[in-house]
């Protein structure tokens, strides 16, 4: 038996996600349209992986699901792709916070305080079809609980 994750508090989470990431990239449904909100979940639960935003842009994808389900999911990665065209450096003020893997202070996710983590969503490591999109759904809205959307 694994030890649970310091992070997120799932048995094997790093292995579930490449399980999860092995479906979302063989773009079957209903893996694959739900990549992005997978993956923001995973990032979220885990604090010393998220991106150099704080995982501002992954908290937005999680609410536009929670919100609007997957059309809301596709509109906001079709905005960020168009953004992205003209991007701006972030992070470049002096004494910044936009070393890659720091973690601002107050920002550290709580351990293992979500009710739904990757392990849920697994159900036993196959990430069934058969209600997959609710478990994301019921992942997002735990990740959020914790994590945002307005923290700080
Ligand atoms: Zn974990």
């Amino acid at each position: 038996m694994t030890d649970p994750c310091g992070e997120c508090g799932a048995r094997a989470c790093e292995e579930l996600f490449h399980g999860l990431l092995a479906l979302d990239h063989s773009r079957a449904e209903p893996w694959g349209p739900l990549h992005g909100v997978s993956v923001s979940c995973f990032l979220l639960q885990h604090a010393g992986r998220l991106p150099a935003d704080g995982g501002a842009a992954a908290r937005g994808l999680l609410q536009a699901y929670l919100d609007g389900g997957l059309p809301a999911v596709q509109r906001l990665i079709g905005r960020a792709r168009a953004a992205n065209s003209h991007r701006v450096k972030a992070g470049a003020a002096p004494g910044g916070a936009a070393r890659g893997t720091a973690v601002p202070v107050g920002r550290e996710a709580p351990r293992g305080g979500f009710t739904v983590t990757i392990e849920q969503v697994a159900q036993g490591g196959t990430f069934p079809a058969a209600g997959f999109p609710e478990r994301v759904r019921a992942w997002a809205a735990a990740t959020l609980e914790v994590s945002g959307p307005h923290s700080a």
